[in-house]
């Protein structure tokens, strides 16, 4: 494996980076202040979309890119240093129009939309002109066991009939989400991975109700994640996704690489946490010497750099085995990496805020906004534990696999003696 940057991947960092210290950071007061003004979608993003198109730093998400869409394919490879560089500002990665959750739909939609669902969705969402939410968490059912969604989509006729309530629906507050791809059940009595479907539902189609945009540790985000009833929806059947049935399949085609694109930005986030611990702890002195001079301190500044070098490793490799060999060969590093990044982010930013001192809880530094992204990952996108259940299942069948060769290493009465 060569995790080595390829000249086109240096090329494009030092564009990203450049594009993000032109533009982007210094529109950061700016984006603040407009949110603080209740514009939870300030336009100068739009602005920022039309630069970077421009540019050609756009859709840098989507291996699979055709050469008529906008944009330019990388690989994961490829594309996780430049995200890396995008997650240092929460909001960066739409104004490339690498954003979730629009990426993980057009994946969907690249991989399994019929032309006429790419020419009505994926396109503008290819061209950011819209964006989109996913709809599969329910209030009434654990859902981190996707066996459990109960939303009904009923087949009448030529339509289905959508009942149901989701709630933490990210995105769906954004002015411009105009539509949900919904998971639910069309066959209750089928195979239990046949029973769900996932279907495209236009957000203002009758029936669909935001009811509200929940906060999150009491912070309530611009593009929210939101309760959202379906109540009597009506969508033709030409809005399912592939065929009947295959909402389990794509819920794991959907995850696998959404889930790395998460993990690339809190890499990002976690070394901008670490340069604020190291700045802070380089100007504040107590007790005769600065904070680096203390030896905990020093230590939490030696264990974030090796913890994000581990996790920063991990995911490439992750990366490297999604180009390679698919999501589904690559399932076990992204597991791996889903369970390990998020960890490593909070462990980064709790280390940052403390050397902050009560600052670090404050408004005053980004870091309790990448803490809660860590925090949040460890269950958006499945908790830890469901990714941690698949580790541990791939390493027991591979131990069943390997039954009863370990007798060479057990000790064996006699055996020491010999050998000595
Ligand atoms: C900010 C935020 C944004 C989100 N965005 C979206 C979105 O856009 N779309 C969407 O559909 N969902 C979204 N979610 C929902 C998220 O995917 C779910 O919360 C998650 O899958 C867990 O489901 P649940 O909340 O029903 O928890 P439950 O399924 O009730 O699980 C509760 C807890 O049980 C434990 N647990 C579960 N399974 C196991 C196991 N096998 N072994 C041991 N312990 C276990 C875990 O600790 C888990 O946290 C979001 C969540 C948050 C917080």
């Amino acid at each position: 494996m060569d995790f080595s940057y390829s000249e086109r991947t240096g090329q494009l960092r030092r564009q990203v980076q450049d594009f993000m210290d032109r533009y982007v950071i210094p529109s950061i007061p700016d984006w603040q202040r407009e949110v603080a003004a209740g514009n939870p979608h300030p336009a100068l993003v739009e602005d920022l979309k039309t630069l970077a198109r421009d540019e050609g730093l756009w859709n840098l998400f989507l291996p699979s890119l055709r050469d008529d869409e906008p944009g330019q394919p990388l690989s994961n490879l490829e594309y996780a240093p430049l995200a890396e560089i995008m997650g240092r500002v929460v909001w960066a990665s739409e104004v490339f129009n690498c954003s979730a959750p629009d990426t993980g739909n057009m994946e969907i939609l690249h991989l399994f939309g019929t032309p006429e669902q790419r020419e009505r969705w994926l396109d503008p969402l290819l061209r950011g002109e819209i964006r989109s939410c996913f709809a599969m968490t329910e209030p009434d059912v654990a859902s981190s066991d996707a066996n459990n969604i109960q939303t009904s989509i009923a087949r009448d006729g030529g339509d289905y009939v959508i009942n149901g309530r989701k709630w933490f629906i990210s995105g769906a507050a954004h002015p411009r989400c105009t539509v949900s791809i919904v998971m639910g059940v069309t066959d209750p009595q089928g195979e239990p991975h046949r029973r769900q479907s996932m279907v495209i539902v236009p957000m203002d189609t009758p029936g669909v109700e935001v009811i509200r945009n929940i906060p999150v540790m009491n912070h309530v985000s611009v593009e929210g994640h939101c309760e959202i009833v379906y109540r009597n929806v009506r969508v033709p059947v030409a809005n399912v996704i592939r065929e009947e049935g295959a909402g389990f399949a794509i819920a794991q085609a959907r995850l696998g690489p959404g889930r790395i694109h998460h993990c690339m930005r809190s890499i990002g986030q976690s070394e901008l946490a670490l340069e604020l611990m190291c700045e802070r702890a380089a100007e504040r002195k107590t007790f005769g010497r600065y904070l680096h001079q203390h030896a905990n301190v020093a230590e939490w500044i030696a264990l974030s750099r090796i913890e994000i070098e581990q996790a920063r490793l991990l995911v490439l490799k992750a990366a490297w085995m999604i180009d390679r060999h698919g999501a589904k060969e690559a399932a076990r590093e992204i597991a791996m990496i889903k369970a390990l990044v998020p960890r490593m982010q909070t462990a980064v930013c709790e280390r940052a805020m403390q050397v902050h001192g009560a600052m670090g809880l404050g408004p005053d530094t980004p870091l309790p906004i990448l803490w809660m992204w860590g925090r949040i990952l460890r269950l958006a996108d499945g908790p830890d534990e469901v990714h941690l259940r698949t580790i541990a299942r791939q390493e027991m069948n591979a131990a069943q696999a390997r039954r009863g060769s370990l007798l060479p290493f057990m000790g064996v009465p006699g055996a020491a003696g010999r050998l000595g």
